[in-house]
């Protein structure tokens, strides 16, 4: 049915949908899900189309413009995935509208590469070629070798192997002898690679269980359950998500595999085009690093379901898959999931939620599952699939954890490096193997220690560490606002040995390649990595063997299945425990596992004791400005406003200073909200938000969910 009417949601903050009238023209080809243009205001505006009506009450109602690009854009059940991010994450359509579509689908500048292709116009005699010869001998030459071709060619292929140019094929076109036509071509970043077939391993039982669990879902998916599936490095949960998607492709059905951006390796994107070469195409891989000609090119492929396989990092969750049957998640408990702009969505938790609305089965895989999926699983929310061996029987890298607090005992100056340590490194060199040392912690939070007893100075509210603010010279909880003056002695043991602790990466590098000026050393952090190809570049090195130690934080986990690393130094990890950062007892954890390739759970009952997700849902509020008195001011009537609107049922903070008090030259305030109902605090934070007039230079940020307290 031809809709006369569109309601759209327009690619401004605006915070409401329009209605616009559908010329006749366009009423055969507009849809829910259109990208289309319609004046706003003065101007133009590309919008999304959300809905066709037959009637609309909106007086003087204006006539949408054009239609952007082809087909719609936006599958109803994306939409409708795009509405819960909007309630859930407390944010506006429009920006959930920006993460869902790459911006070069929306605006539609880019389209298919275009290439010219050659081809003979007619049959010649050779009277007439004889002819041809005598006069425009090269062009001769050229006609003779179109003459040749089975089928069309790129003119330029073509130009480039005769060693002709342009004007020859030109005048050959003149003379009638010669057709130019204009085609698409993909530009397909693994092109010229070829990927070698592999076919599916046989199984050992834990896998076959596994597997079974998950075909058991595919059968009738609108009634299963997400399943975790909980194995170690190296134990074959890649081996069954290959296996569970091709159960899915023959099934006619789709699959999204994301992973953490940092594995998305050649050698990952290898395994899943091998298993997948009899067709190739198949596989699209969805990645930052691709231009936008090639990103424009890979999603086109996907929504005209050429490609039935994504594999990608974090909002490779709205790959435009129809006929969806299986989403997994690999390293589900990995935080570059969590988007830190808005829209601040969790891709695991976007996965579930899609699935779903798309009514398809959905693995989580993780050596170190997250605390939340761990609950789920414990609770029946989740299927647990569990495996405990090693496929591979590769030794795990040896693992030493260095105690700083020994190490003051025995020198005066604080030492980075155990002897211990020092000794397995220098043993390493000698045998031409490699260490990594990790540090967990973040440079700029400065938390007491006493360097005597190990104690460091927690909250009374919270348990976490207190944060030591330089200009007030006061402690303070960043999640309730308690403070607290700063004592001379330890309060446990009396000793005059408080120590602000806190060295960071940097720290390690230089004193490491001090002690140890032959070796290699690289430092890998997210200071030392902001540029985009960094980490793969450093990571490749290293696998090459080009770096001898590489020091950093979390994000060299990576580096842990090289062969080659026999030492891991997980350096003062004891201290991340104590970071402002309630998650950041579950990094370490993590890591700790991770490395030794064992989980234990010893860790859920503290976060538990202090009311955080799972157990209860947190919205995190930032309120910043440029001027500290405003930021303050707004920040305390927003808490104000919000412990009106939200009643008893959720507990408000107080606003207090963020650990990160000031940042690019904006002073930061948090409000920490806690309670169950997630929808509906989120929906009151939004009203409350939108009632409340604040100073144009007054900025608030709304976190669901947050990773990050800093
Ligand atoms: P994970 O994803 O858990 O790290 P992988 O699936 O990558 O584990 O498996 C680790 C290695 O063991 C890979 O080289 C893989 O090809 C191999 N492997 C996995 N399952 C099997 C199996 N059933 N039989 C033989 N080799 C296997
Ligand atoms: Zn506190």
């Amino acid at each position: 049915m031809k809709p006369s009417y569109i309601r759209v949601i327009i690619d401004r903050m605006i915070h409401r949908e329009l209605d616009y009238s559908v010329p006749e023209t366009l009423a055969a080809r507009v849809g829910v899900g259109s990208r289309v243009r319609v004046p706003f205001r003065d101007k133009s505006a590309l919008a999304t189309v959300v809905a066709t009506l037959e009637q609309s009450d909106v007086e003087a109602v204006r006539p949408m413009e054009a239609i952007v690009g082809d087909a719609p854009v936006i599958s109803e059940n994306l939409l409708e995935l795009a509405k819960w991010m909007s309630a859930y994450y407390c944010c506006p359509l429009e920006t959930v509208m920006r993460s869902l579509l790459p911006q070069v689908i929306r605006q539609a500048k880019i389209g298919w590469k275009k290439q010219l292709f050659v081809q003979a116009a007619r049959k010649i005699d050779n009277d007439e070629f004889g002819k041809l010869r005598k006069r425009a001998p090269r062009q001769a030459e050229l006609l003779e070798a179109i003459a040749k071709l089975e089928a069309p060619v790129p003119a330029a292929q073509l130009l480039r192997k005769t060693s002709l140019d342009n004007q020859t094929l030109r005048a050959l076109v003149k003379r009638g002898l010669v057709q130019l036509h204009e085609e698409a071509v993909e530009r397909d970043p693994h092109g010229d690679e070829k990927f070698i077939e592999t076919i599916n391993l046989e199984l050992n039982a834990e896998q076959a269980i596994a597997l079974k669990q998950i075909a058991d879902a595919l059968e009738v998916p609108e009634i299963a359950h997400p399943i975790l599936l909980h194995g170690v490095t190296g134990s074959g949960k890649t081996e069954i998500y290959l296996q569970a998607i091709r159960a899915a492709v023959e099934q006619g059905r789709s699959a999204i595999v994301l992973v953490p951006e940092i594995s998305l390796t050649p050698q990952t994107v290898e395994r899943f085009k091998g298993r997948f070469a009899e067709a190739p195409g198949a596989v699209a891989v969805l990645h930052s690093h691709l231009s936008e000609g090639e990103r424009h090119d890979e999603w086109q492929k996907i929504n005209s379901g050429r490609a039935r396989i994504v594999i990608g990092a974090r909002s490779a969750v709205f790959a435009p898959l129809k006929n969806l049957g299986l989403i997994i998640v690999d390293e589900e408990h990995e935080n570059t999931y969590k988007q830190e702009e808005a829209p601040r969505y969790h891709a695991r938790d976007v996965a579930v939620v899609r699935a779903k609305i798309d009514k398809c089965a959905v693995v989580l895989g993780s050596a170190t599952p997250s605390l939340e999926s761990y609950h789920n699983a414990m609770t029946g929310k989740y299927k647990l699939a569990t495996l405990t061996q090693r496929v591979d029987t590769r030794q795990m890298p040896l693992i030493r954890i260095v105690d700083l607090r020994q190490e003051r005992r025995k020198e005066k100056a604080a030492a980075i490096l155990s002897e211990k340590l020092r000794g397995a490194i220098a043993d390493r060199l000698e045998k031409r193997e490699q260490t990594i040392l990790f540090l967990n912690r973040r440079g700029f939070s400065t938390s007491l220690l006493c360097s005597n007893c190990g104690e460091a100075r927690d909250c009374p509210n919270c348990s976490v560490a207190l944060t030591f603010h330089r200009h007030v010279a006061r402690l303070s909880c960043h999640l309730c606002g308690h403070t607290a003056a700063v004592p001379k002695k330890c309060p446990a043991c009396g000793k005059d040995a408080l120590i602000y602790a806190g060295f960071g990466t940097e720290k390690v590098e230089s004193t490491v390649a001090h002690l140890f000026p032959k070796a290699a050393v690289r430092r890998m952090d997210a200071d030392s990595m902001t540029r985009k190809e960094a980490y793969r570049e450093t990571l490749l090195s290293f696998r090459a063997g080009k770096i001898d130690i590489l020091v950093g934080t979390q994000m060299i986990a990576k580096g842990l299945h090289f062969p080659n690393v026999t030492l891991v130094g997980i350096i003062n990890a004891d201290l991340a425990l104590h970071l402002p950062d309630f998650r950041a007892g579950e990094r370490t954890f993590q890591l700790l596992t991770q490395v030794a390739g064992r989980a234990g759970r010893g860790e859920t009952e503290f976060r538990e004791r202090c009311d955080f997700p799972p157990f209860k849902h947190a919205v995190l509020i930032t309120v910043r400005s440029a001027h500290e008195e405003r930021a303050k001011f707004s920040a305390e009537t927003l808490t104000r406003r919000l412990k009106e609107a939200l009643g008893p049922e959720f507990i408000v903070s107080d606003a207090t200073p963020a650990p990160l008090e000031k940042l690019q030259g904006q002073f930061r305030f948090h409000i920490l909200l806690r309670g169950d109902a997630i929808m509906r605090l989120s929906r009151l934070v939004r009203e409350t938000l939108d009632k409340l007039p604040f100073p144009e230079d007054v900025v608030v940020t709304v976190d669901v969910d947050p990773y990050q307290l800093l």
